[in-house]
């Protein structure tokens, strides 16, 4: 417990992933530090994420697979503190993991553990902390950051927003990061929600909503990138993987296309139909060797042709594979950032340098983690992200 009125070397503001990380690298150089944080538990995303195991890094983590109006921001984070780095420390706590398909880490047993790996951090790190704490106001008075909130008044030289983004407001997620980055003149790239779940209009949810609660593995082109994963049926439209990847990178009124035989290409696809054709086998019985029946059953409802081939002609047959391997939808929307796990946007990169993550226009103010306008894809390069620019920040903060 900290007394109400106090004055630190460094205030962090936000104790989730990246501040954790930040403060513990500041703490152990020698820092005083204070975390704050309106919520009564810190690393609330944590505890909840990758189905409660935690997906905190990724094997193969490059700066295409992060979405920032400035490419070349993330890189230097990226290459001073790698996925290699994060696996060092959970190992040195006996942390035990696995790693799933596209080298995706998860927490064995509990993400909670991952969280108190990062609390002793701190605690050896000499971090304090308050928590229940609602930030009132930021100011920036003869040189030092003043902090007034419900639980007194802070005051330190340097002053770090770690308070992430505006997904899963139910976590205590705010927007606050981007009314203090407006406080200090600094440019918002405007956020939509990321990693989301798409809803489709009234008439498609009717036709698909028997397969609800369906998954199917698919490929999904959208913008050029491919995302080879299992989709899942909802009562309102479309998640699981691939979809969520997709969603970072669809706008509204755009369409997404999908490989519903996702390792077959069109023309693979339109010579198997052909051989079924000459076979007079069923089509039925050859879909159901890659889908549901389920599936299966009520695509040909949706998309009627003879079961058996043999009176089809080849041009119905290349139309049919096209579909199979193009299916061309228009998603009404996202499920918002009630359902979203990252924010796409937030305080522009080309604000801040991106060795130490200070602001260019206002000294000794710093912003890391997901309130920044980077955005990883699904596969634990989020947190990724939020340790790469914790550590980038924390060193910078002793120099
Ligand atoms: C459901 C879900 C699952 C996810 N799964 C994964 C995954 O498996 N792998 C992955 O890489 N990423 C995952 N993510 C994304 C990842 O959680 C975030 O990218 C990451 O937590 C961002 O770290 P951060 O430190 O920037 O922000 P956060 O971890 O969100 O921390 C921000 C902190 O600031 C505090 N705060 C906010 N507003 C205020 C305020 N007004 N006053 C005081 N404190 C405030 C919050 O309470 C919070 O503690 C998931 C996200 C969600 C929502």
């Amino acid at each position: 417990m900290v007394s109400n009125s106090a004055h630190y070397d460094v205030i962090i503001l936000g104790a989730g992933a990246s501040g954790l990380m930040c403060s513990a690298t500041a703490g152990y150089q020698g820092q005083k530090v204070l975390v704050l944080d309106h919520a009564p538990k810190a690393a609330a995303k944590i505890r909840i994420s990758g189905g409660g195991k935690c997906n905190f890094t990724n094997l193969n983590v490059a700066p295409e697979h992060f979405i920032c109006q400035n490419p070349h921001f993330v890189k230097s984070a990226l290459s001073r503190y790698p996925s290699s780095a994060f696996i060092e420390l959970i190992e040195r706590h006996e942390l035990a993991y696995e790693i799933r398909r596209g080298g995706k880490f998860f927490c064995e047993q509990r993400a909670s553990d991952l969280i108190q790996i990062l609390h002793t951090e701190c605690d050896w790190a000499g971090v304090e902390f308050q928590l229940n704490t609602a930030i009132e106001s930021v100011e920036f008075k003869n040189n030092q950051y003043v902090i007034s909130s419900t639980q007194g008044i802070f005051s330190a030289y340097k002053l770090v927003i770690a308070t992430g983004a505006l997904s899963f407001p139910k976590l205590k997620a705010t927007g606050i990061g981007y009314e203090i980055a407006k406080q200090f003149g600094l440019n918002i790239i405007p956020t939509s929600p990321g990693l989301v779940p798409l809803t489709f209009s009234d008439k498609w949810q009717t036709r698909f909503s028997a397969l609800s609660g369906l998954s199917l593995e698919v490929a999904i082109h959208i913008k050029g990138r491919v995302f080879k994963e299992a989709m899942l049926f909802t009562h309102k439209g479309l998640s699981g993987p691939a979809i969520l990847q997709a969603s970072n990178y669809w706008t509204r009124g755009e369409p997404i296309a999908l490989n519903t035989l996702s390792e077959m290409t069109e023309e693979q696809v339109f010579e198997a139909l052909l051989s079924l054709k000459q076979s007079g086998k069923s089509l039925p019985k050859w879909l159901n060797q890659f889908w549901p029946k389920r599936f299966t059953q009520v695509w040909l409802e949706a998309f009627p042709i003879e079961t058996v081939l043999s009176n089809i002609s080849h041009e119905t047959l290349q139309q049919y594979a096209k579909l199979l391997t193009h299916w061309v939808l228009f998603p009404a929307n996202t499920a918002g950032y009630d359902k979203a796990e990252v924010t796409l946007g937030g305080v522009d990169t080309d604000e801040f340098s991106s060795k130490t993550f200070e602001a260019k226009k206002q000294k000794n103010l710093f912003f890391i983690g997901e309130v920044l306008d980077v955005t990883g894809q699904l596969g634990g390069f989020n947190f990724q992200w939020a340790w790469a620019s914790g550590v980038a920040c924390g060193v910078a903060l002793t120099e």
